[in-house]
């Protein structure tokens, strides 16, 4: 059978990033092995489901790149064939209805407690013959009595446990609907999935779901439970440890190649690797080098990793990310003809696509204000007037280079006898707005000398109006 995983998340909040690196492992094995990836959205939830997050996990696993052979199956369309396994449970004497009452059943516990058992289900409807009048029965799972369940769990190693810790799961609510671990393994039955990989919070249904599928006579799939991601502290990933949604990543200026590498990394290494093409992971990937505690979560190491990607990635790749976030800064990026030369000084400075888009917009639109710090501290003096000199001299360079405008601010500083900011700072204002920019003479290159010559026209109008 071809290698055949699935990720199945349930629609109920965006897509976690301790999800998606789930996805990402499955997704990994299955194109490392040439197999099928089945993507499956468990909805039986109905009143926890959303349309939004089915489109927020359709969304995430575009961005991330992680395409689907097979799917989205939802579980919610595939009532009715639970309802025939369910049947056929019921028909092979593996499964019996249960009239117990919550009374009965609240009784039977307290009875549990007091004797100092663990509190369990002791399968009395096993043996009834009569049902009673007017009630609905909810389905159990006929589960073995004696016994152990093992499974060589890839990740794990070897677990077992005894079949006396394990009651008779209830496989279909009173009103018919069946639950979480029966659908599970209809599902993963029926989809012919070889390798469940999810996280090891769910290593406590393996052996029920194990039991169910022995009795379906289905062949066992193996499995894979990941260690869980935890935030610094110690708990559980969650939003008070920042961004976990997917998307948020996305809308922060992450690239979505920096998210995967780093969701890779995040419990699985190769050696002191840090950065892996798509190919290196698909080809490296194996669960031997998956570790067994949990991982970390290090917002700094996703946040330098994106830097390395962003550095690393060709401006057309860096554009086709950046494009949305331009657009959202009223930008079309399609439209600037030095886009290119703007990518390439900024690049290299720039930790986020966000920050990236910060540092460009002012060599694609004009200055519709100054930046009150920088024009306090720089448009002061003699700022007026220098700018006026050096305009002159700009204005008649030949070629407009860096290096010849790099030489035009050395002359006017040693004639002048002043520092390189003394120009530099209110020249970064009259061009950028403020008193940060790339290195001023590539500036000054890529915007132009029309640009350039308008805008010191306009800064010095300004300052005239400030004296
Ligand atoms: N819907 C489950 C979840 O989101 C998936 C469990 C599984 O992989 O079997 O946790």
């Amino acid at each position: 059978m071809p290698v055949t995983t699935r990720f199945p998340p349930s629609p109920t909040g965006y897509l976690h990033v301790g999800s998606a690196r789930t996805a990402l492992f499955s997704w990994l094995y299955a194109r490392k092995h040439g197999g099928r990836f089945v993507l499956r959205i468990e909805d039986t939830d109905r009143e926890r489901s959303s349309e939004e997050s089915v489109q927020a996990i359709l969304d995430g696993m575009n961005w991330l790149g992680l395409d689907y052979d097979d799917g989205p199956y939802f579980q919610t369309q595939r009532m009715n064939r639970y309802q025939e396994v369910i049947d056929q449970l019921l028909n092979g004497g593996h499964a019996y209805h249960c009239y117990c009452t919550r009374e009965e059943l609240d009784e039977m516990r307290a009875q549990q407690r007091a004797r100092g058992d663990k509190p369990r289900y002791d399968g009395r409807c096993r043996h009834r013959n009569q049902s009673p009048q007017d009630t609905h029965p909810v389905v159990r799972f006929k589960n073995p009595l004696d016994g152990n369940v093992v499974f060589d769990d890839l990740v794990k190693g070897r677990i077992i446990i005894s079949n006396n810790e394990l009651d008779d799961l209830i496989i279909a609510r009173s009103d018919g609907t069946p639950t979480y671990n029966f659908t599970v393994v209809v599902d993963d039955m029926d989809m012919r999935i070889t390798h469940v990989i999810r996280g090891d919070d769910h290593v406590n249904n393996t052996p029920r779901q194990i039991n169910i599928l022995k009795a379906l006579g289905v062949e066992l799939p193996r499995y894979a439970h990941l260690p869980m991601i935890l935030g610094a502290d110690g708990k559980r990933l969650s939003k008070r440890h920042g961004a976990v949604g997917v998307m948020q990543y996305r809308d922060d200026g992450y690239l979505p190649q920096a998210l995967v590498n780093y969701l890779m990394r995040l419990g699985w290494s190769h050696g002191d690797q840090e950065i892996f093409t798509r190919q290196e992971m698909i080809e490296l990937f194996d669960f031997s080098s998956v570790q067994r505690g949990s991982a970390v979560f290090n917002p700094e190491k996703l946040l330098w990793l994106n830097y390395e990607y962003i550095k690393a990635g060709t401006v057309e790749e860096i554009r086709d990310h950046a494009r949305w976030h331009f657009e959202n800064a009223g930008i079309d990026i399609d439209e600037q003809a030095n886009w290119e030369e703007v990518f390439r000084v900024n690049q290299q400075r720039s930790k986020t696509l966000l920050e990236l888009v910060d540092r460009s917009l002012f060599f694609f639109r004009e200055i519709d204000d100054y930046d009150a710090k920088s024009v306090k501290k720089h448009f002061k003096g003699q700022a007026g007037e220098i700018l006026i000199e050096f305009r002159g001299q700009l204005e008649r360079l030949d070629p407009w280079e860096p290096e010849h405008i790099h030489l035009c601010l050395h002359h006017l500083a040693e004639r002048r006898s002043i520092g390189l900011g003394k120009i530099a700072q209110p020249l970064r204002i009259a061009v950028a707005g403020v008193a940060v920019s790339p290195p001023i003479d590539e500036t000054l290159a890529i915007l132009g000398k029309e640009q350039v010559l308008r805008r010191i026209d306009a800064a010095v109008n300004y300052i005239n109006t400030m004296m």
